[in-house]
Formats: structure tokens, sequence, C-alpha cells
């Protein structure tokens, strides 16, 4: 038997899930910060809610969907994203009646496409990501902007672009799309099967296409900020204007489209400029999808939101050689020689724990010395010893594996002196 796991995921192991932990944590902490609050929603749903708001003709739903029948013979999608989702609650839940508006979500959780594995690129991956909705201010959109950087700022990257466009309106959009289709028209057999199609069903997607990246035509099409209306340029403006009053430095590229169908107005990404990245530089997309919840069934109500995955933070956090806290220090390990002792090992031991102190001890009948060389393979700030003697006297020797020093501390004030001489050693080190 042969058994791995499936190409394009990844277990994620024990000397691993503390980076997560810490990522994920600051997250949620952000999120608190700027009253995003968690949604969880299924991890799979109607395939139809995916190619109603994602769009037929993008990449993700022509060729990513891990979509089957289950058996009630119902077409089921497992989900590729999330805004489809948090949108669908949004409607479900009736969230625009909520009194306090807009709706301010996030979720995190893992997604699924099919596609080519590479670094950075997985067929099961995290994505974190927010969704504002119910407001059409520019300044929600510098929040939302603001947000995804200042996750990236909290895992310590620097190397970081920020790339806006406008994608305009609805009329704008009719405007430009005419433009693109006579543009592209003439030449478009040289073009890709998929650009091909999608010449008269969405042309801006042709923009986006990784095959037909470098055709001439690409360079020379027509831009979008060329055919915003007037009221989408203002939008526009006001919205760099808040960027800037947030000292966020960002860059315009008229030729930013975004993958998924249901953009509109304010599109951005964030790159990671850091040397050794590897070849995909994007950390998070997002942007303004002001159709999506009268697409799914609700109140035109408009919003905006980006995703990021977790596994690309991590790869640019190790391009910038970051170090991460360690969150899986320990601070004492117990040690009890003897029947008598090893009774008196384990109730400490628990007791430690319940007191927020980390606390492991040995369960295989080892030797003390076997089980000193454990608790410095662990990272143990201190080693508690019992013997016979120190029983006998109602202590435990305490061992500060920093400075080697050792006391004899009695069993009713141990918790205490634990604590204290933790903290000892943190703020001597911190020096
Ligand atoms: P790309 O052009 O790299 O395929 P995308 O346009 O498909 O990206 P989105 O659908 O906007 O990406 O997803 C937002 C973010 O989710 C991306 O910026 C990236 O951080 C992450 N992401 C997307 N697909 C994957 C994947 N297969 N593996 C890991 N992370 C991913
Ligand atoms: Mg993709």
């Amino acid at each position: 038997m042969d058994i791995k796991v499936p190409r394009g995921t990844q277990d994620i192991l024990p000397s691993e899930t503390g980076k997560w932990q810490v990522v994920e944590e600051l997250i949620r902490e952000t999120c608190r910060m700027y009253q995003y609050k968690e949604i969880r929603t299924p991890i799979f749903e109607h395939t139809e809610l995916f190619t109603r708001s994602v769009g037929d003709t993008t990449d993700i739903v022509q060729k990513e969907m891990y979509t089957f029948q289950d058996r009630g013979d119902r077409s089921l999608t497992l989900r590729p994203e999330g805004t489809a989702s948090a949108v669908r609650a949004f409607v479900e839940h009736k969230m625009f009646g909520y009194p306090d508006q807009p709706v301010k979500l996030y979720y995190m959780g893992p997604m699924f496409r099919y596609e080519r594995q590479q670094a950075g690129r997985y067929r099961q991956f995290v994505q974190f990501g927010i969704e504002a909705i119910g407001s059409a201010d520019p300044a929600i959109d510098a929040e939302v902007i603001s947000l995804a950087m200042s996750v990236y700022q909290k895992a310590g990257l620097k190397k970081l672009k920020l790339v806006i466009n406008s994608l305009g309106d609805t009329e704008s959009r009719v405007a430009h799309k005419e433009a693109l289709v006579n543009h592209f028209e003439p030449h478009i057999a040289e073009f890709c099967s998929d650009c091909q199609n999608r010449l008269q069903k969405n042309p801006l997607r042709i923009l986006d296409c990784k095959v037909d990246r470098n055709h001439p035509l690409m360079a020379t099409a027509p831009s979008l900020t060329d055919y915003l209306n007037e009221e989408s340029a203002a939008y526009f403006e006001k919205v760099k204007e808040y960027l800037s009053l947030l000292n966020i430095p960002y860059e315009v590229d008229p030729n930013l489209v975004r993958g998924l169908d249901y953009y509109n107005h304010t599109a951005f990404e964030i790159m990671s400029t850091a040397e050794g990245f590897g070849a995909i530089t994007t950390l998070a997309g997002g942007g303004r999808y002001n159709g999506l919840v009268e697409e799914l069934g609700g109140p035109a109500s408009p919003g905006i939101g980006f995703a990021m995955s977790i596994e690309r933070l991590l790869l640019a956090v190790e391009a910038e050689n970051n170090k991460w806290a360690d969150l899986s220090t320990l601070d004492v390990y117990v040690i009890g020689m003897g029947e008598a002792a090893k009774k008196k090992a384990v109730e400490l031991t628990y007791e430690l724990r319940n007191n927020e102190i980390t606390a492991e001890m040995d369960y295989l009948d080892r030797k003390i010395k076997t089980q000193m060389k454990s608790a410095d393979r662990l990272k143990a700030k201190l080693v508690l010893v019992i013997g016979d003697d120190e029983l006998e006297k109602q202590s435990a020797m305490l061992k500060d594996l920093a400075t080697g020093e050792q006391q004899l501390v009695p069993f009713s004030t141990l918790i205490e002196q634990v604590k204290i001489s933790i903290t000892t050693q943190v703020e001597a080190k911190e020096q």
C-alpha cells in the first residue's frame, strides 16, 4: 500500500503549526481592531452559487472547481473562494436588515481549486478574507485595503507593493468592453481558445490571460482608465485620497483586472517584492462588487472585500528571512524519581498546567540523565526534580536552565516561585 497526501495538498506538521497559529491569531486580532466579525460557512455549496457569482467564463469555474454529485443527485462544489458564500449568507440571513451597516465579515478556512501545483499554489489552501457589505463610501475601500496591509505588516513584512485600479461602474465597463472587442477581434485567431471564448462573453478577462500575456496586442489594449465615466473617476480619486491620508503607498496599474466576474470600481492586489519569493508575487487580491448581492437574490447592496492565502503569507515571511515568535517553548519539565515522587510529579504537572504554565514530564520511565536531555531539547526554562529527599521535605529542587542555579522550594510556594523564576529568566533574556 502506498498512500500519500493527494497532489496539491500538504500536511502541516507540528514543527510548522506554531507559525500558522501566530498568523491566525494576528489576523483575528486585527479583525477585532477593525470590527470585522467572523462568519463560518459550509465547505461545500450548490455549484450554481459559484457559476452565478464567480462567473462562467472564469478560470475558477471553467477549470478549477471540485464538483461532485451527492447521493441525492445534487451538484455540489467544494468552495474555491469565500466571497460567494459570505454574500449568500448575507442574503439568506437578511443581514441587509441589520441595524448596523455596513455588515463587516471575515472568514478563514480551506478553499479548493484544481490547479497545477507549484510554490504558493495548492489544491487545498487556507484563505483569510473580509467583506464589508452595505456601503459605497470610498473610505471603506481604504479601510479594507489598510486591514490587509496591516496584517502583512504585523507579520513583519516590509517588501510590499500595493497596486490599485478602477474597473468603473457598469456604464464605463460597457463602453470599455466595446473598445476591447474592436481591439482584439481582428486578431483573435492568434489567441488561445480561452481568449477566443472570452471575446464576446467577457473580453476584460483576456487582459488577465496567463497564456497570451506577451501578445503585442495586450500592451496596446484600450485601458479601462480612459473609459471611466465621471462618477467612476471621481470615486477612484477619493479612494486614492483616503489611501494617501493613511500614508499607504500605492501604484496605479490600469491593466490590473481581477480574475472574478463580480468586481467593479476598486480592484487591488498586494504583492511581495522580496527577492526569492518566486514566480507568484501576489499575496492578496480584492475589490468592490456592487452587483453581487443583487445577483444572489438580495436587495442592491454595494460590497468590497479581499482574500489572501496564509500559505503565501508564510512564504513571503520566509523570503524576507523573518523570525517567528516561538510558540512551542516549554516552561517547566518535571522529573520524579521513584514511585512516590512520580505520583507527585504527575500531580505537579497537572497543577502547573492549570496555572497557565506549560509543563511536560516523562512517560517512558527513562533515567534522570535522559530526562534532563529531553528538557534541554524541548528548551524548557526550568526543571523541577523530586526524589525521596525532596519528598520528605515536602519540596522540589528547582533548576534554572539558563543560569544553572538551583534552589529547594516548598510545595506550598512552588507555583508562585516558578512564575517568578520564569519572569526573571524572560526579563534577563530581553536585556
Ligand atoms: P492567481 O492569479 O495567483 O491564480 P487568483 O486571482 O486566482 O490568483 P484570488 O482568487 O483572487 O487569486 O485569491 C486571492 C488570494 O488567494 C491570492 O492572492 C492568493 O494569496 C490566494 N490563492 C489563490 N489561489 C491559491 C492557491 N491555489 N494556493 C494558494 N493560495 C492561493
Ligand atoms: Mg488562480
